[in-house]
């Protein structure tokens, strides 16, 4: 039987995707490498914006308390003590907060949501290539390998690359580039939050070529994302994964509103990596086939866009293959209007995370302005609007903004 849609990766983009297809009653099937879900190298901490994206897959009040946890601000801190906070349009009541995730109860919640919606979801089969060869109609010929090894093959008339940084897909489409920033290392894990129940900030630390992230969870844990420029291979090859995350952690100094006693709690994971962490393609659509989240190109976790993304690619890719799965668009005219509208949404945002990482990378320049985001609320602000996708990019490359924020 051919398969109407297949879907290759079950994370957030692959599962919200499928359910937005099999509520518009399109045919889908996701293929789930990941026999079960386990913690792997990803973010955590999101923007206001990704709180309503979930909200229009369908999850209600209480299904948001069990999977996100209110941040009032994400404290930016530099290496020669700098700071500022961005509070993503929140007035300090978190009546629309930033949030940190719990993935280990989203992600498998939105694969659940992907199966009421009458996706079929095949975990622990990975899809090993894409083809298309003559005489099966312009059909994707999909080969698979289950947990049984074997290896099978399904043809598919719609094929989507739902699978990550190393996607699979942009391979096999010929679509996957060289990511544009130097190859960097990413460790995450969570530790045990002694103070569940507060509301804390989240906080970026500076690093000279990297960063640490800290971002409280649901569940009492805060998450811990550190990510290591090509300097730091050398500490990684020396002292592991683990004892350089803990060295890490562990000289993240405690602050007047965060004691960070989380530095001595136990961790409830292991360190995950990733490396090198970015990808970039060619293009994101074309004939029957569709990036959608990280596969489409992920640059840094810096800007802590990627989740936000990931949703809503897979809003304005639903849209384009029930376009053309319902006969109103043609193949190419539904790979060029999922192009356009991904292109339109982010487009500029990618010019302000591109400008952001230049001055991360020039530490003299990235104090800087930090000093300034610190002095001036009216920039910061609307710094973390744009950060947070709640405006239109474009207002932070804004001549007059740029001016404001950097002059001396
Ligand atoms: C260290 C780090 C920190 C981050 N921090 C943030 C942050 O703070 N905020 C933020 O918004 N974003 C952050 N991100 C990015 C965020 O995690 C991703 O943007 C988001 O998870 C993307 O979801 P996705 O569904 O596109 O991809 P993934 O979550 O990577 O899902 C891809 C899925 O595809 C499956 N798969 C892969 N290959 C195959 C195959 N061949 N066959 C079958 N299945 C396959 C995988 O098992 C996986 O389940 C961070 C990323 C990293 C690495």
């Amino acid at each position: 039987m051919t398969i109407d849609v297949a879907i290759v990766g079950g994370g957030l983009a692959g599962a919200a995707l499928g359910t937005h297809l099999g509520r518009a009653g399109r045919e889908v099937v996701i293929f789930e490498r990941a026999p079960a879900w386990r913690w792997r190298a990803g973010g955590v901490f999101t923007s206001p914006a990704t709180v309503a994206a979930l909200r229009r897959l369908g999850l209600d009040d209480a299904a948001l308390a069990r999977i996100a946890r209110p941040v009032p601000a994400m404290r930016v801190e530099t290496p020669r003590g700098a700071d500022f906070r961005l509070t993503y349009g929140d007035d300090g009541s978190l009546a629309a907060p930033a949030v940190g995730l719990d993935r280990a109860v989203l992600d498998p919640l939105l694969l659940g949501l992907a199966a009421t919606a009458g996706a079929d979801v095949r975990p622990g089969v990975t899809v090993a290539g894409v083809e298309q060869p003559a005489g099966t109609g312009g059909h994707f010929e999909i080969t698979l390998s289950g947990p049984d090894a074997d290896t099978r093959t399904e043809l598919a008339r719609v094929i989507v690359g739902a699978d990550g940084i190393r996607s699979q897909i942009a391979r096999s489409m010929g679509v996957a580039r060289p990511a544009r920033l130097a190859a960097r290392t990413a460790l995450t894990y969570h530790l045990a939050d002694p103070a569940p129940e507060l509301a804390r900030d989240a906080r970026m630390r500076i690093l000279r070529d990297g960063y640490v992230g800290i971002a409280p969870v649901p569940r009492g844990r805060v998450n811990v994302g550190i990510v290591l420029g090509p300097s730091w291979r050398a500490a990684l090859h020396a002292d592991g994964a683990d004892q350089l995350a803990a060295r890490l952690v562990s000289e993240i100094p405690a602050t007047a509103d965060d004691p960070a006693s989380w530095r001595a709690g136990e961790p409830t994971d292991t360190v995950e990596g990733a490396a090198p962490v970015g990808h970039r393609v060619s293009a994101v659509a074309g004939l029957g086939w569709f990036l959608v989240g990280d596969a489409a190109g992920f640059l840094d976790p810096f800007t802590g866009e990627g989740i936000h993304r990931a949703l809503i690619s897979a809003e304005l890719a639903a849209d384009a293959i029930d376009g053309l799965r319902s006969g109103r668009r043609d193949a190419s005219s539904a790979a060029a209007a999922y192009e356009h509208a991904l292109r339109v949404r982010f487009r500029a945002k990618d010019w302000v995370s591109s400008l952001v990482q230049l001055f991360l990378g020039r530490p003299a320049l990235f104090e800087y302005a930090a000093r300034r985001l610190a002095a001036r609320a009216g920039p910061r602000e609307r710094m973390s609007l744009v950060m947070g996708d709640l405006v239109r990019a474009e207002r932070g490359l804004d001549p007059r903004f740029l001016a404001a924020l950097l002059r001396p």
